[in-house]
C-alpha cells in the first residue's frame, strides 16, 4: 500500500505531475482551492499507484510524498 500525500498549501497546480503520472491516477482538484487560489494535485486511485516516483521527481517544488506502508 501507498501512501501518496501532496503540500496542498505549496502546489502551484501546474499540472506537471498528472502529465508524468504513467497511470493517470492524479488530476487536479476541482473543488480545493489552496490560499494561493491554485487547485491542488490530488490522486484518484491510490491503490493503481505503482510508487514510481514519476510526480515526485517531476514536481518542480518537491511538494509531493510518496511512502510504502
Ligand atoms: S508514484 Fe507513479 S503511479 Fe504513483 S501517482 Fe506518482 S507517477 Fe503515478
Ligand atoms: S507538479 Fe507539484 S506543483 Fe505541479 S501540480 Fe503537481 S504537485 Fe502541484
Amino acid at each position: 500500500m501507498v501512501k501518496f500525500t501532496v503540500n496542498e498549501e505549496l502546489c502551484k497546480g501546474c499540472g506537471l505531475c498528472v502529465r508524468a503520472c504513467p497511470k493517470q491516477i492524479l488530476r487536479l482538484s476541482k473543488t480545493k482551492f489552496n490560499a494561493k487560489g491554485y487547485h491542488p494535485s490530488e490522486i484518484t486511485d491510490v491503490e493503481a499507484c505503482i510508487a514510481c516516483g514519476s510526480c515526485f521527481r517531476t514536481c518542480p517544488d518537491s511538494v509531493i510524498r510518496i511512502e510504502k506502508e
